[in-house]
């Protein structure tokens, strides 16, 4: 049994529309992904600050200016661990603690 034309014509448009259909609020969710994350960039995750790098001894921290959260980027305390210095790590924190 064979589909007349006509239906064959309507099958077509309907998967065609349904696939844009599918496409288009992928692509609005992704745009709206990017925006959350764009907003978010930078920005404490406990108070909403606008977080500062600072450099304490070479390394490279970001810090909260409100309410003095400080966050390690990836690898970034793992350098400290490792250092050569051991007493680096030490030094470090006790710089973060001054500033409180
Ligand atoms: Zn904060």
């Amino acid at each position: 049994m064979t589909d007349k034309p006509s239906q064959n014509e309507d099958e077509y448009f309907a998967l065609r529309d349904a696939e844009l259909l599918k496409k288009q609020r992928a692509a609005e969710e992704k745009a709206a992904i990017d925006a959350e994350r764009k907003s978010h960039h930078m920005r404490c995750p406990k108070c909403g600050g606008h977080l500062q790098a600072i450099d304490l001894r070479g390394v490279q921290l970001d810090q909260c200016p409100d309410c003095l959260g400080t966050w390690f980027d990836a690898g970034e305390l793992d350098v400290i661990i490792r250092h050569k210095d051991p007493g680096l790590m030490g030094r470090v924190f006790g710089d973060l603690f001054k500033k409180k």
